[in-house]
């Protein structure tokens, strides 16, 4: 089974620091299906994106825009990520495990 564990998990607050997993995704690897795999794993890497982020220029995706009724930043806890206008984007899950949780 394909994963993009790195053998360095540490949960921050509902996201792996060390492969950028949610919580949730870890816990339901297992038994989501090769295509939900790829899926979560093509937003990990950038393959797959929606917008860049704010911060860091890099691909991010957000799952509403993708037609999803919820988002993976959903299931983190609520990072304090400074004063965001509202028309910004959200960040990518690498600059959101960095942000202090609210
Ligand atoms: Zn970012």
């Amino acid at each position: 089974m394909k994963t993009p564990c790195i053998a360095a998990c540490k949960n921050e607050g509902g996201i792996c620091i060390g492969c950028k997993r949610t919580i949730t995704e870890i816990i339901e690897w297992k038994s989501m299906t090769d295509i939900q795999r790829e899926n979560v794993m093509d937003r990990l890497s950038g393959k797959t994106s929606t917008h860049t982020c704010p911060e860091c220029e890099q691909p991010a995706q957000c799952d509403i825009k993708m037609g999803k009724e919820t988002c993976w930043c959903f299931e983190v806890e609520t990072r304090d990520v400074g004063i965001i206008s509202e028309n910004s984007e959200c960040l990518c899950q690498h600059c959101l495990s960095k942000k202090p949780i609210a």
